[in-house]
């Protein structure tokens, strides 16, 4: 029988999974609660009340709806971490009362999607185990053989230039769409309070994670105290400084022994390239997995709240995942347009399932280099650095979110202030660490930057985790599309001499 390609089977895990996802999904009116009974746990199910209370010390301290299920999830945990008292659940069902004391948690039902989610972990801890090694060995690799300073200076203001002018295209694409669509001024006020009251805790513990990010901090601690520390915490800027800075002074040294540090580090890359081929046999399951429970957990009700917010965003990262990076790749690079998203579709499906553009450096570097033969040493050096700096779907979600944000709260945003957004969103998408979830955490600095209420996050978590998969598609096409686009100039330039 001929073998099914990856691609084909990735493609098929996305879809099945999102149906088997959509068939056994959690149900939005069902709740689980563990309760503390006669010196043990016991585990329960409420659904379908018509009132819902949450009760310290015998006074009620919040009131829920039919449909308020994650603002009692969310609401619980935060009394529960707050609270030192027992807190009680009371729920009205069918005029009758539920009452459940010393409750412990509050949550969703697992069905069985939500059971297979395991099996996508592993996955993505599969791939994230080999992002570190991969960018530190890749990086020491390409910066050493692009070895004479004038090729490495002209490769690297090429991907800086391009890695900034995209990112500046991506967020005036999101601007300009949040202006003309106009999504803040276009959601009813019930939709507004009710997305605020169910997503306050969380976005104030959002808020919490980014007030220790101070811009020039953030500069300076581009530099490891030290490199080990920097690679066992994981912090991907500061490994790219130690990888470039260690790749370029290995040239300076004698070549005898500079050769012998190479050889390692080439056959660590090599090594780690060759286990992303073993990885990816269980990829087809991974991908199921964690769009089966992200489908099966998600509240579409949401979306129809959010619809112009939503609509924004998509129509932002198609324009710059095909438009933009297309113009680049046909106009610049003189690359084929099929040959590219033909090539790169791997890593855009992983990267859509992952949310973690790290996570998908294994395979976008795969696909760059193996499919698409790019010159090796120039995607070692490019896509590490993109994967860490250039985040174009993220910068373009912050622009659009941002003005979404001051559109809801009535503020009219004047052009200095558009232009803050440019230059904070550039500086923040640098910072966003590339793994899920990030960008709305650098979005409140963004907002901060504005004097626009940071809480305003609580209106777009809801549908957060979709769009940063979508945003991740756009981040890893990104750095793909420079890397061959560089590529190919530099090989024109080598065959004009
Ligand atoms: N998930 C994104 C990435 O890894 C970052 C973000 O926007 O949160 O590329």
């Amino acid at each position: 029988m001929k073998k099914v390609p990856l691609h084909v089977q990735i493609l098929l895990a996305l879809i099945l999974g999102a149906a088997f996802g959509a068939f056994f999904s959690v149900d939005k009116n069902k709740l689980e609660i563990t309760f503390k009974k006669d010196s043990g746990q016991i585990v329960e199910s409420v659904s379908n009340w018509s009132t819902a209370s949450i009760i310290i010390n015998d006074s009620t301290v919040s009131k829920f709806e039919p449909n308020d299920q994650i603002a009692i999830i969310n609401k619980f945990k935060h009394y529960h971490k707050s609270s030192k008292n027992s807190i009680k659940l009371e729920f009205e069902k069918e005029k009758r009362k539920l009452e459940f004391s010393e409750v412990i948690a509050v949550r969703k039902e697992h069905t069985l999607a939500t059971y297979i989610k395991p099996v996508g972990d592993l996955f993505i801890r599969l791939l994230s185990f080999l992002a570190i090694p991969l960018v530190i060995s890749t990086l020491i690799v390409g910066a050493a053989s692009l070895s004479d300073f004038k090729k490495l200076g002209s490769i690297g203001i090429k991907t800086f230039s391009l890695y900034i002018i995209t990112t500046v295209i991506a967020i005036t694409i999101g601007l300009v769409l949040a202006n003309v669509i106009s999504p803040g001024n276009r959601i009813d006020s019930t939709s507004k309070e009710r997305l605020k009251s169910s997503f306050q805790e969380e976005s104030a513990e959002k808020a919490v994670e980014s007030l220790d990010i101070s811009i020039v901090d953030f500069f300076v601690e581009i530099v490891p105290k030290n490199p080990f520390d920097a690679i066992s915490n994981g912090n991907m800027l500061q490994i790219v400084f130690l990888a470039v800075i260690f790749g370029i002074t290995l040239t300076l040294i004698e070549k005898k022994k500079r050769d012998t540090v190479l050889e390692f580090f080439d056959g660590v890359s090599d090594t780690m390239i060759k286990m992303v081929d073993i990885f990816m046999l269980i990829a087809p399951f991974g991908v199921f997995a964690l769009i089966a429970a992200t489908i099966a957990d998600f509240g579409f009700e949401i979306i129809s709240t959010l619809i112009w917010y939503i609509a924004a965003v998509i129509i932002g990262l198609f324009i710059q995942t095909y438009i933009v990076y297309g113009a680049m790749l046909k106009w610049i690079g003189k690359v084929s347009l099929k040959d590219f998203f033909l090539n790169i579709r791997n890593a855009q499906a992983i990267g859509f399932s992952t949310s973690s553009s790290a996570a998908t450096l294994p395979i976008t570097l795969d696909c760059v280099e193996n499919k698409m033969k790019t010159n090796k040493e120039i995607a070692g050096f490019v896509l590490p650095l993109g994967a860490t700096i250039n985040m174009d779907g993220t910068a373009l979600y912050q622009g659009v979110a941002a003005v979404f944000i001051a559109q809801v709260y009535g503020f009219d945003l004047t052009i200095v202030q558009q232009l803050t957004i440019v230059i904070t969103t550039v500086l923040a998408s640098i910072g966003t660490a590339p793994v899920p979830g990030v960008g709305i955490i650098m979005l409140v600095m963004i907002l901060n930057a504005l004097n626009i209420p940071a809480q305003g996050i609580a209106l777009i978590l809801g549908v957060d985790r979709i769009l940063d998969m979508i945003r991740t598609i756009t981040n890893v096409t990104g750095d793909a599309a420079v890397a061959v686009t560089i590529a190919s100039t530099e090989e024109r330039a080598k065959l004009r001499k």
